[in-house]
């Protein structure tokens, strides 16, 4: 049996801490709610503390003239045609209300410093990429951090709120798995890594804000924890997925083999800086004419090809032909990071890879964040709204957390005093297992997959290339299912587990999408799409 059986018992079991788990959870707890909030490591860890632009919201008419049809209207552009347009309405109606909660949270946007009128709102804002208007609230460069800061305290604060960190939630327990009629949540199974131990958490309302999956991906800027085990955990429960094929690459991020790829602002290109082969010499305008400057998709695509045509492990970004104050003024941050492993970028060229940046897919959910499941929500980057289509919009994610929890907490305040108390439920069963004899497969099989992934999966695919993926998936899969049903759980065996699966599932939308828009690419099928359907997945049809 289990060390130990803990059981907890609680209103709603929020899965995540970043902005999408907050922003619920933080909603949620007034009255006597009693919510828990599970992070597989420490509460800030997520991807919302790297955000570093902004978030984008109409939030007075005044600013730049704007409008939210205009955002709407920007949303779907770079979306390819393929966002669904209610969705993508109602998340836009509602981000004046979720910057307005943000401010009252007390999160600190940068106000203007030049003199504006009584109509207009005090806030700075920026324009990026694909923003017709100036939309952006920002708190300098650290937008992320600063929202995760915020809410973290107002949180910490909250008696109502219980943050678990370092719980690992492993699989939801729905009323199928345990063979009762209908599909409802009751909460989930969960690998306390402080005590090395498998508690039950009893709830009424189960919420999964894990974020996304783009450590599937041997060059990620993304956290350690963005595995996509909330998307794993909803597909073996029974909930559908879709999109899963659009994944976002951020054309030049550091790289470095000890490190997680830190990402390199397209302002440096911007500013002059050259995209080159490890021999010194330009690329880019023999791929497009804008040369540097064309849009990040495409300097993507090269970068990559001439990876894969050389057969090197990464190209170089150079901008030390512009003078040392020039470099240090403009860009800082880049500058002091780059000189921490060794490298001067006043002098020496970058090397650089593109890396997995953002889900646009995920677990299919309605405008309140309800999954196929009963009483079970996903909200941010694991969920599937409809909003981004084959592609995002810059700053509209972390958007989508906040107004998708609180859309998701008006629907479980309301559906609460309807839902029964939870059942006894079985508790996690070790009488079958024993201690792991060797983690080297996890190690090796985890490095195989990423590896895989990168190279099949990636930026440009063929038909060819995915089947191979697949097939290597699939004995992988194999391998850590037996290693899972003999022995006991550890975070990096759950992490595996749930990566095999999700690279199961974007191979698998990638395979059914027959043309090439947005992000995805296949060279087999250049062709535009003929409709604008997102990819659906079902568990229930193999
Ligand atoms: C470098 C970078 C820059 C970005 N810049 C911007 C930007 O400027 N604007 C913008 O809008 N978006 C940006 N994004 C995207 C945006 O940050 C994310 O989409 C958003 O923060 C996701 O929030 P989330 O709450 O869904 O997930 P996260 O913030 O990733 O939080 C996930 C949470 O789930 C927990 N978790 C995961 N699995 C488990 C498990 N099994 N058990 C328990 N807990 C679990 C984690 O511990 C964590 O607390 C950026 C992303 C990156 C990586």
């Amino acid at each position: 049996m289990s060390k130990n059986t803990k059981i907890h018992e609680c209103d709603v079991l929020v899965i995540g801490s970043g902005a999408a788990g907050l922003s619920l959870a933080i909603s949620l707890a007034k009255d006597d709610r009693k919510i828990i909030v599970l992070s597989k490591a420490q509460i800030g860890a997520g991807s919302t503390n790297y955000a570093q632009g902004g978030i984008a919201a109409v939030y007075n008419t005044e600013d730049d003239h704007d409008s939210v049809a205009e955002h709407v209207r920007d949303t779907l552009i770079a979306g390819a045609g393929i966002c669904d347009e209610s969705a993508v309405e109602f998340t836009l109606k509602n981000a004046h209300d979720s910057i307005a909660w943000l401010i009252e949270q007390g999160v600190p946007f940068d106000e203007k410093e030049e003199a504006y009128t009584k109509e207009q709102s005090p806030y700075h804002l920026h324009r990026e990429g694909g923003h017709s208007h100036r939309r952006i609230f920002h708190a300098a460069d650290h937008t992320g951090h600063t929202i995760q800061e915020t809410l973290n305290k107002v949180a910490l604060a909250n008696p109502n709120i219980e943050i678990l960190t370092n719980y690992h939630a492993i699989d939801l327990i729905t009323t199928r798995k345990l063979g009762i009629a209908g599909n409802r949540v009751l909460g989930a199974y969960v690998y306390n890594n402080n005590d090395d131990c498998v508690e039950t958490i009893k709830a009424k309302f189960t919420a999964l804000c894990t974020g996304g999956a783009s450590k599937v991906y041997q060059y990620t800027c993304n956290p350690e924890v963005s595995s996509g085990d909330g998307i794993a955990m909803a597909w073996r429960a029974g909930c559908r997925v879709a999109n899963m094929e659009f994944n976002q690459f951020h054309p030049t991020t550091l790289y470095n083999q000890n490190d997680r790829n830190f990402l390199l602002t397209e302002a440096l290109r911007g500013e002059g800086a050259l995209l080159k082969r490890p021999n010194g010499t330009r690329f880019m305008p023999d791929y497009d004419e804008r040369g540097e400057l064309a849009p990040r998709d495409i300097v993507a695509r090269a970068i990559d090809h001439e990876m894969k045509k050389l057969g090197v492990d990464c190209m170089f970004l150079d901008i030390s032909h512009k003078s040392p104050e020039f470099i240090t003024k403009h860009f800082p941050t880049i500058y002091e990071r780059c000189l921490k492993i060794g490298l001067d970028i006043t002098k020496q060229p970058i090397p650089i890879v593109p890396a997995a940046h953002f889900t646009c897919g995920g677990v299919m959910v309605d405008n309140h964040g309800r999954t196929d499941i009963d009483n079970l929500y996903a909200i941010g980057e694991v969920s599937y709204t409809g909003l981004h289509g084959a592609n995002r919009l810059a700053s509209n994610s972390l958007l989508e957390c906040v107004v998708y929890g609180h859309a998701a907490a008006k629907d479980i305040i309301a559906r609460l005093p309807l839902v029964s108390n939870i059942p006894d439920l079985p508790t996690w069963d070790e009488s079958q297992v024993t201690n792991a004899d060797e983690e080297v497969i996890i190690q090796h099989n985890w490095h195989e997959l990423r590896l895989t992934m990168w190279d099949y999966v990636g930026i440009v695919r063929t038909d060819k290339r995915l089947e191979r993926a697949l097939h290597r998936i699939n004995l992988l899969k194999d391998e850590v299912q037996e290693f899972y049903s003999n022995f006991r759980v550890s975070k990096n065996l759950l992490e595996l587990r749930n990566l095999l699966q999700v690279a199961e599932l974007i191979v698998k939308c990638s395979m059914n999408r027959k043309n090439s828009v947005g992000l995805h690419y296949n060279i087999d099928h250049l062709e535009a799409p003929t409709d604008k359907k997102p990819t659906i997945l079902s568990p229930f049809e193999k």
